[in-house]
This record gives C-alpha cells, structure tokens and sequence, in this order.
C-alpha cells in the first residue's frame, strides 16, 4: 500500500514563486519539438521533479516504464549505455517520440575516474554516436557510471554530469511496493531520483509512483529542463567549468 504523506494542494503550496515564473516562462518560449509537451500537460505548474533510468535500454522492462510514462503522459531521463544501443534502436526511437530525454551513460559502463582523458572521450563518444545513429543527436547530460567523476571526467564530458538526490537501490532486489514507498516519501521539489530500468519491479513501481506523484501536483521534467528552470541550480548536478 502506498502512503501518501501530504496532499496535493500542500504540494502546491511548496511551489516556489521562482519555479512558477521560470516554469511559464519556460513554457512561453517553448520550441522542443513535437514530444516535450506532453511534460507540460500533467501540473504544468507544479513542483518539478526527475525521473532517471540507468543501464538500459533493456526491451521489456524499458518499454513497461516507457507504457506508464505514456499513459499518464509524463517525462524521465534514460541514461543508455553506448553498448547496449545496437538492435534496440526502436526503444531509443519511442523515448524520444513520449519527450523523454537520452543521457549518455558510457558504452561500457567503465569506472570513468580510472581511465586516462583519452579513454574517458571515448566511452562517451562512443556512446554518443550510437545514439545520434538512432537520434540523429548527442546526449546533453552525462550520468557517470556509479556516480564516480573527477576533473578528468568532468573536462572530458564537456556537459553537465547529472547525479542524484535520491537513491532507491533498487537494482538489490526491492519489491515494487517497497521502491514506490520510498520514491514517494522522498520525492520533494527539485529530486533526481535514480533508479534503473533493468528489473522488472522498478518497472512495476512506476505503475504506483507516477499517478501518486501526479496526484500529490508533481510535475515531471527531464534533467535538462530542470536544469533550464533552476538556472542550473539544481542538486545532483555538476556544471562544466
Ligand atoms: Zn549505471
């Protein structure tokens, strides 16, 4: 059972005047393409939070979550690995067409702090063309694998690195109940949340999580809108030099 620990108007109330500007400012300049409104549409003046997914693209369980976000017409950030790309074209294709946004994650989901400078570019440049090959885009932000970076990663990405403010382990076998009850309790104004689209309990939890959240006012953005509508100041996030 999930527990809701406050209602949507006092989610309301916790919206910041700023974020209200940005966010219909943001909204009047508009102009992401087709598939970015449908962020828009749920709380289009709510407090915003992201949903982050790593390791994929894994067919089943990415194409769930990717059902639930549409079904309740919402965004999230997916962090591919370069390697994993290649004849799951058509997953990266649909993140794209629902407004979600594609991270770079590294192609082999290497240590980036232990490689030199060079190798450090081309996990990511790897990754980078594969996911323009499907995309015919790079990747904006970086998520690095284990969350580990030093200066070296942080110059050969050349982007925002994108941690997290909310870590839901639940890649360590958690029932659906149990990640949705955490994501849920946790969730505040401005969250990162990460999560992994590998197992099928975390996709079975987005089906509590996301009309919970939408309930309680929450509005879903990708981590390069929240960047955009914080100014980049936003937890979890390094800026490059
Ligand atoms: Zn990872």
């Amino acid at each position: 059972m999930i527990r809701r620990f406050y209602p949507s108007n006092k989610a309301l109330m916790r919206m910041g005047a700023a974020i209200c500007l940005a966010a219909v400012a943001a909204l009047a300049i508009g102009g992401h393409g087709t598939a970015e409104p449908a962020a828009a549409i749920v709380n289009e003046n709510g407090p915003v939070i992201a949903l982050t997914f790593d390791d994929g693209p894994y067919p089943k369980v990415t194409g769930h979550i990717l059902d639930v976000l549409e079904k309740n017409g919402v965004c999230a950030t997916f962090f591919v690995l370069g390697s994993r790309i290649e004849g799951r074209e058509d997953v990266l294709t649909r993140m794209e067409e629902l407004g979600c946004e594609i991270g770079n994650h590294s192609f082999s989901h290497a240590d980036l702090t232990r490689l030199s400078k060079a190798d450090c570019q081309r996990e990511l440049s790897d990754t980078d063309a594969e996911i323009r090959r499907v995309t015919g885009h790079e990747a904006s932000v970086v998520r690095p694998p284990y969350g580990y970076y030093n200066k070296t990663v942080m110059s050969a990405a050349e982007r925002p690195l994108i941690l997290w403010t909310v870590d839901t382990n639940d890649w360590r076998g958690k029932a659906p109940g149990e990640i949705a009850d955490y994501v849920i309790q946790q969730a505040k104004e401005g969250s990162v949340i990460l999560m992994h689209d590998q197992q099928t309990q975390t996709a079975d939890a987005m089906e509590m999580i996301i009309p919970t959240l939408i309930e309680e006012g929450f509005r879903f953005v990708t981590v390069s809108e929240l960047i955009r509508l914080t100014g980049g100041q936003c937890k979890g996030v390094m800026l490059p030099e």
